[in-house]
This record gives structure tokens, C-alpha cells and sequence, in this order.
């Protein structure tokens, strides 16, 4: 896949998420919402039931202990009369009776003679503290009711009949009975009053305990229900998700963007012709001429501008990545310079060559292949830095330096001085020129310890049969003491910065000799 390509599918993704993700997160959040929001309702109906078992179970005790505490052990007419009572003050029940002797002697009715036995022991349990709530069942009405039983005395008890439907009452407006369900059942689970759906989908439950009493209340609802309330907010969401949407989007382009390394950004300048020679002139010492030019590297940034080689070379040569964008530079000078250099027969060319290249017993033959055509070996000028040396493995780079050597071509040491062992490579390694670090040359004239230094290498090139650069030129006093040094070649900002090839072509045309 081209880097276009993947940039593109990169950007295809950003576009997708950036898309799908807000109404998606809005999707979940009303879901949430929406959920939260049954959960609060049913809570609400819960409360509303368990206060209403708490009135009626209350209403009911109270009831039945003053009936207790007036009513006679057996049915006279005050007995009767008390149960009538009973009834009328409260809406809630249908009928009471008093029980003993496993069967129901009178009612609010009537008396019954013989009395009626009771089968079922849940309609006969008397507790010994507040009231008995029996499961729902036929009365003699032939309605269904719950059963209340309240202990008089050992084996009597007065009950009241209640309609079930009381206790779900208040909420038989309010609730959809389509997908809602209320329950009230005893603590042991047998089932008291329910009304609404019958639904098995129910996903959603409220439950409370009405305090004092054996019972629990519950309340559901189905997932279509939520699902109502849900897809009626979501219209809203969506349109806030959508909303949402552009920022991210910029967010994410962002993000991918400072997540693209260096490592790739260069791989892309490359790729996408970003990436410039300009070439700084170097002159000799007497007469000033432009006697070569250093081609240095530079990245035109669409949108940073110029970007100095200080921010990319060395990540390059990190990763491996200098050895093509060495090779785009010699095919590029060498297309660029073939004219320059036909014109001005005197002119070196100096380029920069990293580790690896030193590494590749391959380099004098792709060197070959390149500057054959347009102009000899003999121009150019290869620099190598001492660290480049010490980082390469030792013989290659020495047969590698040979080779470059015996088709003509001059290699010189960059940045002298700054290394841990210059003087070992010096004995090491056969070089044509010394460039003397800038530091040395910043030094001239200072009190700085390392002011004379610069005196000691070019008396020490010499001696050596090499001739030697000064660096970093900036000052015309740097220049002056430099010539009284006897220096061979002197390159800096006080001749000139690297130039665009047009630029040298002006240069050139003043401080050369053409031919
Ligand atoms: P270098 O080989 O020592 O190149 C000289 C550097 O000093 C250049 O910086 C140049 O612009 C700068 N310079 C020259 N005269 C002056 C001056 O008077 N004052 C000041 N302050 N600076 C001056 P540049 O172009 O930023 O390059 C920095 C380094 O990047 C180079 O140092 C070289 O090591 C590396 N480089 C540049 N182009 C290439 C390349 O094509 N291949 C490789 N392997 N390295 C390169
Ligand atoms: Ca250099
Ligand atoms: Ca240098």
C-alpha cells in the first residue's frame, strides 16, 4: 500500500469514527437516561403502593384491635354490633367475623348456627402480636379478599375481609397496564393483589418493604415500555451527537497528526518533494574565491516553513532512513550542479555521508552509478564526522574511504575537535581535509580556555599534509586571524548562509572564477 493510500485509509477511519462515535455515545447515554428514568417511575410506584399497604394493614390492625378489646367472646347482638361497626368505619373491608373453635361463628351478616368450619390453617393462625395477613381466597361472597386476623384471646380471633384491589388502587389511573406490573405478596411469596401486565420481559424492578408488616411490594415494566420513553428522547441525542460530531473529527485529525513520527513525516516529505538542497559556498583564504559548496539538506514544511536539517537528520540516521534520503540528495545535486559545476571547473562539492554509509561496501559503486554521467569523481568532496567513524564498524569504513578515494573523490573530516579521539582517527584514517569545528573558530578572540586551539589544528593539518576549513566563519576579526594562521579554506555566515541553487548561481557568478 502507497503512504498516500494509507493516509487516505487513515483519514477514511478518523471520518468514520468521528461519524459513528458521538451518535453512537449519545445512543448509550439516552439508553442510560432513558433507563435511569424507568427506574425512577417504577421507584415512584413503589412508594405509592407501600403506602397504601401501610394504610390499609394499619387501618386494618387499628380496626381490629378496638373490635377486640369490645367485642364479647361469643356472638351476642354487642358482638354482632361491634363487627357491623367495624365495617362501616372503614371502606377498605367487606365483612368481619369472629373465629374459635376452628370455625367462624358470626359475622358483620349474620350468626351462623351451626357455625362454619374453617379448612384452611392460614385463615386460623392468631399472633400473638398484631395481625395475621392469610392468602387471598373465595369468601362466602364469592369474592376474592384477603384475610386479617387479629387474636382476641387463646383460640379466638376477630378477622375482616379486605378487596385485594384496595391496596393497588391509587395507581390503576396512573400506571400502563400494557407493560407495566404491580405486585404485593407476602414475605414467604404468596401473592397478595397484582395488577397490569403479565409480561415475562419484564427488565426493569422497583421492590420496597412497607415497615411492620410481612408483605413486599414490587413493580416492573417491560423493556418496550423503557424503550417507548427512550425513542422518544432520542431524536434530540442524535442531533447533539451529530453535533458533536466536526470537533471530534478535528480532535482526532489532530491527535493522528502529532501521533505521525518524525520517522513517517520525513518518509512523506520525501515522498511528496518536500525536501531541498541548498549549498553553502566555501572560499579559499587568499583572494576569497568560491573554491566549492557544502550541499546541506533542508525540508520545505507547507505549513512550518523551512526546516533545518538539526530536526530530521538525526532521526533519519536513527532509523536507518538517511541512506535514501542520501541517495534522493546525490541524484538531486547531481542533476542540479551538473551545469554549475561545467561552468566553474574549479568547484568541489561537498556532501555530508552518515554511519551507515559507511557500513555499505556498496557506496562507491552507487556513487559511481550516480555522478558518472554528468561530471567526474574527482569533485566531490565527502564528509564524514568523527562519531560517524567511531559508530561504523572500523575496516569497511576504512575500505570504504579507499575506494571513494582511489576514484578520485576527497573525503574530509567534519566537525574536528568535537569528538573524543580526533587525534586517534587522524593516525587511523587518511583524510584529504579538517574542517575545524565552528566551537574553535567561536573561541578566536575570547578568553575561552579553548581560544588558541584553532592555532594548535592548523599547525597539526599541515604537518600532516592536510588542508584545513575553518567553520562557522562569522566575524571579519575571525577572518583576519585566520589568515595569519595560513588556513587554506574558510566557510561561514560572513560570506554566506546555504543557498538555493539560483541564489548560488548569482553568488557564484560574483565571487568565482568561471571559466
Ligand atoms: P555540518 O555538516 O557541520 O554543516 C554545517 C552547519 O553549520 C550547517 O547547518 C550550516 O548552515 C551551519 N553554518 C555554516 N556557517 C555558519 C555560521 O557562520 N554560523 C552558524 N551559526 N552556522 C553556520 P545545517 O545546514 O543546519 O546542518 C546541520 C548539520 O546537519 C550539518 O552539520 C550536518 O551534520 C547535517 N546535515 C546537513 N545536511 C546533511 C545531509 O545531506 N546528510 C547528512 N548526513 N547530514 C546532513
Ligand atoms: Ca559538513
Ligand atoms: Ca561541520
Amino acid at each position: 500500500m502507497t503512504r498516500r493510500r494509507r493516509r487516505l485509509l487513515g483519514f477514511a477511519i478518523i471520518a468514520v469514527l468521528a461519524g459513528l462515535l458521538p451518535p453512537v455515545l449519545m445512543l448509550t447515554l439516552s439508553h442510560r437516561i432513558a433507563e435511569r428514568n424507568a427506574v425512577e417511575t417504577l421507584d415512584g410506584y413503589a412508594a405509592v403502593l407501600q403506602n397504601r399497604a401501610l394504610e390499609v394493614f394499619r387501618s386494618g390492625e387499628a380496626t381490629l384491635s378496638e373490635m377486640a378489646q369490645r367485642i364479647d367472646r361469643n356472638c351476642t347482638d354487642n358482638s354482632v354490633q361491634e363487627l357491623r361497626k367495624a365495617v362501616y368505619r372503614s371502606l377498605y373491608f367487606r365483612e368481619a367475623g369472629l373465629v374459635y373453635g376452628q370455625a367462624l361463628q358470626c359475622t358483620s351478616e349474620q350468626v351462623f348456627d351451626p357455625p362454619i368450619p374453617i379448612a384452611n390453617p392460614d385463615h386460623l393462625v392468631m399472633p400473638a402480636d398484631g395481625i395475621h395477613i392469610a392468602a387471598p381466597q373465595i369468601t362466602l361472597e364469592g369474592e376474592v379478599s384477603i384475610v386479617l386476623l387479629y387474636r382476641v384471646t387463646d383460640g379466638i380471633a376477630v378477622n375482616l375481609l379486605l378487596n385485594p384491589q384496595h391496596l393497588t388502587e391509587p395507581l390503576l389511573g396512573a400506571v400502563n397496564a400494557e407493560h407495566v406490573r404491580l405486585v404485593i405478596e407476602r414475605s414467604d411469596g404468596i401473592l397478595l393483589a397484582q395488577f397490569g401486565a403479565t409480561g415475562t420481559d419484564d427488565v426493569i424492578r422497583a421492590s420496597s418493604q412497607p415497615p411492620g408488616y410481612p408483605v413486599r411490594v414490587i413493580v416492573s415494566a417491560s423493556r418496550a415500555w423503557m424503550m417507548r420513553d427512550w425513542a422518544r428522547n432520542l431524536r434530540g441525542f442524535f442531533g447533539i451527537g451529530l453535533l458533536l460530531s466536526l470537533p471530534i473529527f478535528l480532535l482526532l485529525k489532530r491527535v493522528e497528526r502529532r501521533e505521525q513520527t518524525m520517522d513517517v513525516q520525513i518518509r512523506d516529505a520525501l515522498e511528496a518533494g518536500e525536501l531541498r538542497v541548498h549549498y553553502q559556498p566555501i572560499h579559499s583564504i587568499d583572494g576569497l574565491r568560491v573554491v566549492g559548496v557544502e550541499a546541506l539538506m533542508r525540508w520545505q514544511h507547507p505549513r512550518r516553513g523551512l526546516i533545518l536539517p538539526g530536526a530530521f537528520i538525526p532521526v533519519a540516521e536513527e532509523n536507518g532512513f538517511i541512506l535514501p534520503l542520501t541517495h534522493w540528495l546525490m541524484r538531486t545535486v547531481c542533476t542540479e550542479m551538473a551545469a554549475l559545476l561545467d561552468r566553474h571547473p574549479d568547484l568541489y562539492l561537498a556532501l555530508n555521508l552518515s554511519p551507515r554509509h559507511f557500513a555499505d561496501p556498496e557506496l562507491p559503486q552507487l556513487i559511481r552509478n550516480i555522478f558518472a554521467a554528468p561530471f567526474a569523481a574527482g569533485r566531490l568532496v565527502f564528509e564524514v564526522t568523527e562519531r560517524e567513524l567511531m559508530d561504523s564498524r572500523t575496516q569497511t569504513a576504512s575500505d570504504v574511504m579507499d575506494l571513494l578515494r582511489r576514484d578520485g573523490s576527497r573525503v574530509a573530516l567534519d566537525d574536528f575537535g568535537t569528538g573524543y579521539s580526533s587525534l586517534q582517527y587522524l593516525a587511523q584514517f587518511k583524510f584529504d581535509l579538517l574542517k575545524i569545528d565552528k566551537a574553535f573558530v567561536d573561541a578566536i578572540g575570547t578568553e575561552s580556555v579553548t581560544a588558541g586551539l584553532v592555532d594548535d589544528m592548523v599547525a597539526m593539518s599541515k604537518r600532516l599534509g592536510m588542508k584545513a576549513v575553518a567553520e562557522g566563519v562569522e566575524t571579519a576579526a575571525q577572518l583576519h586571524y585566520l589568515q595569519q594562521l595560513g588556513i587554506e579554506y574558510v566557510q561561514g555566515w560572513y560570506f554566506s548562509e546555504a543557498l538555493p541553487l539560483d541564489q548560488l548561481e548569482t553568488y557564484l557568478a560574483r565571487h568565482a572564477n568561471p571559466r
